[in-house]
């Protein structure tokens, strides 16, 4: 893909979206200059799902894009992107969330954290049951982290062409939202953000209330290990 078209694809997509959605280019697997193409255009914000590659690419690249870690994150590695991470979309358990607290707290920091439900049928992902989140917050188990501050929640639908389905499941995700934006107070839960949606299904995921979408194919075209 010519570096040129990454602009417009940024431009396009920020045009469907609108201006109440956050646009996270997938930046995983690409080359630093394609970022830069993205970054010139005015985008600040940029997703990877590995530690260590967001942590290289975030050591050369200039110092205020804002950095989602968008994958299944492991505990040994929080500590890398700990000192500038700007949101961490898959926090699946509370051990997980302990240890971002410890390492938030040992940088002197807060970092935003969205919890990833798991919404689809496939085995392979990552997240909590609904039924299980509900729980963690009735366990008031998040008062002990200060440093972090939970802002939303993350999901990602079954791999399939079929758009009644991911809708099905991107609503039961919406619902979730509501129920825990509107029945739990904690001094460090702000529910705002609902990550959904990538390049096969954003349309349907901000139609169900998704306001932050993860796209790469679509902004930086195909992956080759895909
Ligand atoms: C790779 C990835 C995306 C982007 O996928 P595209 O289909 O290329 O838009 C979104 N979310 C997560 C968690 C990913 O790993």
């Amino acid at each position: 893909m010519s570096q040129d078209s990454i602009k417009s694809n940024i431009n396009q997509l920020q045009r469907k979206l609108g201006e109440d959605v956050t646009l996270v280019a997938v930046s995983k697997t690409k080359p630093k200059e394609m970022i830069l193409e993205a970054y010139d255009a005015g985008h600040r914000d940029f997703g990877e799902n590995k530690a260590q590659e967001l942590t290289a690419k975030a050591e050369e690249l200039p110092a205020d894009i804002r950095w989602h870690m968008i994958g299944h994150l492991q505990r040994n590695k929080v500590k890398y992107i700990a000192p500038f991470v700007h949101l961490i979309h898959a926090v699946d358990s509370d051990r997980l969330l302990k240890e971002i607290n410890k390492q938030a707290t040992k940088n002197n920091r807060v970092i935003k954290c969205l919890f990833q439900v798991y919404i689809a049928d496939e085995e392979s992902k990552f997240g909590w049951s609904p039924d299980e989140l509900l729980e963690y917050f009735d366990s008031g188990a998040i008062k002990e982290y200060p440093n972090v501050e939970v802002v939303g929640l993350m999901g990602m639908a079954t791999f399939t062409s079929d758009m009644d389905k991911v809708r099905e499941e991107f609503l039961s995700l919406q619902s979730l939202f509501e129920k825990i934006r509107d029945n739990y107070t904690y001094s460090n839960l702000l529910m705002k953000t609902l990550s959904i949606g990538m390049t096969n299904d954003y349309e349907v995921a901000i139609k169900c209330g998704g306001n932050m979408v993860r796209i790469g194919t679509a902004v930086f075209g195909a992956r080759d290990n895909h």
